[in-house]
């Protein structure tokens, strides 16, 4: 399978499907956003540099990102990978590029997921996480409520909503991400590793295609 590359506005789902891609194909996850708040679970000096830059939606700097990605990076075997976050700049694609062509890595594709944005609202609004295993449920969508109201169905413990899941750092994530876009996308679209996937609730076939063009043939 190829590495693959999200580009993504806030809830397009780019966790669950990599929960996916995980169970079914044995790729390691790379989250920018969950290592982040590890950092902050952890109360290191760098998680509480960042609490509330994120907590407001705000993106954290390229340096530091960059650095973090690189890190991270440089821990992997060969296993194929799946970076959920980076890059969000063009500054952090051009950067990716050249992580990735020093490590001799050239088998990626990249998957830019469109979705509306009052969907995607809708799913920040009503999502919540398992802070114990990281599963998410959505209390606006029937399929995706906890059998339990706010307790995990894997592990019991009670759920929580991130601190940047309102309406006011949704806002700010998403024009972010509006403002990048463009630019991130032709950058790719150039080296023809660009693949477009509209997202709606059809998560069935959102994974189909996400796995035809992962696929090496
Ligand atoms: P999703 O809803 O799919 O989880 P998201 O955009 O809401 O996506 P994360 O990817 O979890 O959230 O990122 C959360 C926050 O972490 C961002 O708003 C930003 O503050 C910070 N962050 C994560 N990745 C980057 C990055 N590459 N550059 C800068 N900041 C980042
Ligand atoms: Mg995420």
């Amino acid at each position: 399978m190829k590495n693959v590359i999200f580009i993504a506005p806030p809830a397009a789902g780019k966790g669950t499907i990599s929960d996916y891609l995980i169970k079914n194909y044995h790729y390691k996850h790379l989250s920018t956003g969950d290592i982040l708040r590890e950092e902050i679970q952890s109360g290191s000096k760098f998680g509480k540099e960042i609490e509330n830059i994120m907590a407001s939606g705000n993106l954290i700097s390229d340096d530091v990102m960059i650095n973090l990605i690189k890190q991270k990076l440089t821990e992997l075997s060969k296993q194929s990978f799946i970076l959920d976050g980076f890059p969000r700049t063009l500054i952090q694609a051009e950067s990716l590029d050249e992580m990735l062509i020093s490590m001799g890595v050239t088998n990626n594709v990249v998957i830019s997921l469109d979705i509306d944005r009052e969907l995607a609202l809708k799913r920040v609004l009503g999502r919540i996480n398992c802070p114990k295993c990281g599963r998410s449920y959505n209390v606006y969508f029937e399929n995706m409520k906890p059998s339990k109201e706010n307790i995990c169905d894997d592990c019991n413990s009670d759920l929580i909503k991130r601190s940047d899941d309102n309406e006011e750092s949704f806002r700010k994530r998403f024009d972010d991400y509006l403002s990048n876009v463009s630019l991130i996308k032709s950058y790719y679209e150039e080296k023809h590793l660009l693949k477009n996937i509209i997202v709606d609730n059809d998560l069935e076939r959102v994974l189909k295609e996400i796995i035809k063009e992962a696929k090496n043939d």
